[in-house]
């Protein structure tokens, strides 16, 4: 799992003149059939071969040739278990980092003085991290989920250890009762305890969303001991044994992160409709938003998955057309054919320092009847 202590070292990178960092961002998802058969290494080479036709001069040209070599060198041997890889190099430093994310990656390259961290704290900041409190009547775990992964929180509960309940006494009944008591009491003082750890590793672990587990009886008593800041942060609770493994609970998140995720697109296109409709700052349609794009207006680029229009690029300027057109109406060049638009728009945006984001099932629906693609813009 990535944490942010894994990219200090990059954010805090020192420039050396004249050794710049190649920085690599490769779709490696063999769920796409462009990336089986070692696709990705194609698309690995086009792009590097793209940034190396921008360079100019011998000594550049060599550096960067160090820098791809030690690159490709690695991929030749690499075997992709997640959607996204991501390296850093510099090879007159000795430098080399890389690691595999499970979130969806557009391959780029880039070669710079620092390394291009961008995209990776924007995918840091668009998944939202998941503390799952897995509780029973004497137990518990914690967990974060975070892109896509699970780690569990060893020291968590450490100090809460359970003290067996001895029955002692004469009094058979009686000592009975005690017994029930008792354990009642120290259900009670072990839910508190939780509760106050929960609070603790909340901020420590800066969990946005949390999900209660366990016997229901149980979750709901935690629920009610949490004071409110958190229990706002509370999307479900989940009748989980305590000792679960730890897949099967990252599992049973990623389902309930999927319909809190789905939940909040249907919001986003609800707001993005309205207020495109009452001219807020905002487009929709593929004109509207190609126009958008091209004036660096937008932050937050919004479209509907499966919605891939063909169009037009003209060769000289580079704008994009939807449907066919014979030349551009802006220089006269020729256009030369898009397969995808909505790819070229996220590129775009992402390039531009904007966001893009796809909704699935109902919001798609309802942002392609409403052209398929839209936009919330800067001004
Ligand atoms: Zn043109």
């Amino acid at each position: 799992m990535i944490a942010r202590r894994d990219l200090k070292e990059l954010i805090e990178w020192e420039r050396k003149p004249g050794s710049p960092v190649l920085s690599v961002y490769l779709d490696v998802d063999q769920s796409r059939a462009a990336n089986l058969n070692r696709g990705f290494e194609a698309a690995l080479k086009n792009e590097l071969r793209f940034v190396q036709e921008q360079l100019k001069g011998k000594k550049k040209r060599e550096e960067f040739r160090k820098d791809t070599e030690r690159v490709l060198n690695f991929i030749s041997r690499y075997e992709p278990t997640q959607r996204g890889l991501v390296i850093f190099c510099d090879a007159s430093r000795k430098f080399f980092w890389h690691r595999q994310v499970n979130v969806p990656v557009i391959s780029r390259a880039y070669w710079s003085e620092r390394p291009h961290v961008r995209p990776l704290l924007e995918a840091f900041d668009e998944f939202e991290r998941y503390g799952v409190i897995l509780t029973g009547k004497a137990q518990a775990r914690v967990f974060t989920v975070f892109l896509r992964e699970i780690e569990e929180h060893q020291e968590a509960f450490a100090e809460a250890d359970v003290r067996h309940i001895k029955g002692a006494g004469s009094d058979h009944r009686r000592s009975q009762m005690n017994i029930q008591r008792k354990a009642d009491e120290h259900a009670r003082w072990h839910l508190k305890r939780v509760a106050e750890l929960v609070e603790e590793l909340s901020d420590k672990y800066a969990f946005d969303r949390m999900v209660l587990a366990g016997p229901a009886g149980v979750t709901s008593e935690l629920y009610g001991l949490l004071p409110k800041r958190l229990r706002q942060r509370v999307v479900a609770s989940r009748a989980l044994p305590v000792d679960s493994k730890p897949h099967h609970v990252l599992m049973e998140t990623l389902k309930i992160e999927e319909k809190v995720e789905r939940a909040g697109e249907r919001k986003l296109v609800r707001e993005l409709i309205t207020a495109a409709a009452k001219n807020e700052r905002a487009a929709i349609g593929l004109e509207s938003t190609i126009t958008a794009a091209e004036e660096g207006r937008i932050w937050r680029f919004v479209y509907a998955e499966d919605f891939a229009p063909g169009g037009a690029e003209c060769v000289k300027c580079e704008v994009l057309f939807p449907g066919t057109k014979r030349s551009c109406p802006y220089c006269r060049g020729k256009l030369r054919r898009v397969n995808d638009l909505v790819e070229r728009l996220v590129k775009q945006v992402v390039s531009a320092g904007g966001k893009a984001e796809q909704v699935r099932e109902a919001a798609a629906k309802k942002l392609t009847d409403a052209g398929g693609v839209g936009a919330f813009l800067r001004f």
